[in-house]
């Protein structure tokens, strides 16, 4: 049985665990206290931590092995900015899209200030610590704390200085191509453990899931999932099919896998090694540019977070009855954009950055408490989108690049492989 069959059925019987333990069990019973948030919540976390062990040396090994084989400054930063400047665009038009839905929509008519519970913010970063923060001082820390973009700086750095060091660098670079063929077959051993990691995480939420904070936020819960299905069903294929010339289905197909860890873990960046593999193994995506796109991206690039904010934003506006002008929008696509840059890959964070949105429009920021009882879910779904994206540009890029290796996209069996 393939992999994406047996983590849909691992999911699925996680859903009916989770109801049932829900709907038979009640507070404190020993089969919460014991089963739930001790046996499946440390199953679903030892899962998060088998993936989120290899995204530092993966990224680090990958990237030196890409950047290695650019060697030339010019194309170099062809590759950065043309990544940089889709991951943008696809993040404006992401929160464009949700704007213009909400606003159709009107998820938060008819709600009373009054009925908002108290929220205290927790700081955002700002702009400028966001950037200095992207230069490592020291690559051991950069790599211990996990830090992304400073370990793609460093990795940047020294694959260019590999690739200008003569026979030195080339035995280096050998060394470095050996291990990221090690780490490759590392993640595929890991992710065999996918439908069991996935089964605890369901399990585990859907036991504890505010089905009634849903009902009651049900016009934003699926103006939410609306934005973020058109943005995946038809943002991404009409760029998929214009700027790389990629069938749309090929691509979903491919994606099931990262996609479903994205969802069941509801962090892009604990989903990282399946999407950087995928997008080599799987869509033929040259490593010299998914690996330096596909890490960015997963720093970078959250559009369906991006699109949480968009909705959330004109709810919260609505519920508080403020009134928004032109130019309060623009200025949430602006900070909502520069928002989904500082995001970390993690569960929750869109929320948290909300905040910096809400300030710079002058919403009331315990307009967050409202919508919190239904983040989990949807930064589930948003976490797919994210990710989603990440592979959308890395595809595009690769194209116009000529870096797409047609036969493995065509290639139904490609990237399968056995642990
Ligand atoms: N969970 C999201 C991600 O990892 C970030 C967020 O929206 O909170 O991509």
């Amino acid at each position: 049985m393939n992999l994406t069959v047996r983590i849909l059925i691992g999911m699925a019987a996680g859903v009916l665990v989770g109801l049932a333990v829900q709907g038979f069990t009640s507070d404190g019973h020993w089969i919460q206290a014991v089963l739930i948030q001790d046996v499946f919540d440390a199953g679903g976390k030892v899962f998060i931590a088998s993936l989120r062990l290899m995204v530092v040396p993966l990224v680090l090994v990958s990237l030196v092995c890409g950047s290695s084989s650019l060697a030339d400054g010019a194309s170099m930063g062809r590759l950065g900015g043309k990544s940089i400047g889709l991951y943008l665009f696809t993040t404006a038009v992401a929160i464009s899209l949700a704007l213009g839905l909400a606003l159709f929509i009107s998820p938060g008519e008819g709600g009373s200030a009054s009925q908002a519970v108290e929220y205290t913010p927790r700081p955002s970063p700002g702009l400028k610590e966001t950037f200095l923060n992207i230069f490592p001082t020291n690559p051991v820390r950069a790599m211990a704390d996990g830090n992304m973009l400073q370990i793609i700086v460093f990795a940047l750095l020294l694959g260019t200085a590999l690739g200008r060091s003569g026979d030195a660098g080339q035995r280096i670079r050998s060394l470095f191509e050996d291990l990221n063929g090690v780490l490759m077959r590392l993640i595929v051993m890991l992710i065999s453990l996918a439908p069991f990691g996935v089964f605890f995480l369901m399990a585990k939420l859907f036991s504890e899931v505010g089905w009634r904070d849903i009902i009651e936020l049900g016009k934003y819960f699926a103006t939410v999932v609306l934005a973020l299905i058109i943005h995946a069903s038809v943002v991404y294929p009409a760029l998929l099919l214009w700027l790389a010339k990629t069938n749309p289905l090929k691509f979903y197909q491919k994606m099931r896998e990262p996609m479903l860890f994205a969802f069941s873990t509801s962090s892009s960046g604990a989903t990282l090694p399946v999407t950087l593999r995928t997008v080599e193994k799987k869509l033929g995506v040259d490593n010299s540019i998914a690996s330096f796109s596909v890490p960015l991206g997963a720093t970078i690039n959250m559009d369906g977070t991006a699109i949480m904010q968009g909705v959330a934003t004109v709810f919260i506006a609505q519920y508080f009855h403020v009134d928004l002008v032109f130019t309060d929008y623009l200025m949430v696509i602006l900070t909502a954009t520069m928002a989904s840059v500082g995001t970390a890959a993690v569960p929750g964070v869109g929320l948290i950055m909300l905040t910096m949105v809400l300030t710079q429009v002058g919403l009331p920021v315990e307009g967050i408490a409202l919508i919190i009882g239904v983040d989990r879910l949807l930064d589930m779904t948003r976490t797919a989108v994210n990710v989603a994206g990440d592979a959308t540009v890395a595809t595009i890029v690769a194209h116009s690049e000529k870096k797409l290796d047609r036969s493995v996209l065509d290639d139904p069996d490609a990237g399968r492989a056995n642990p």
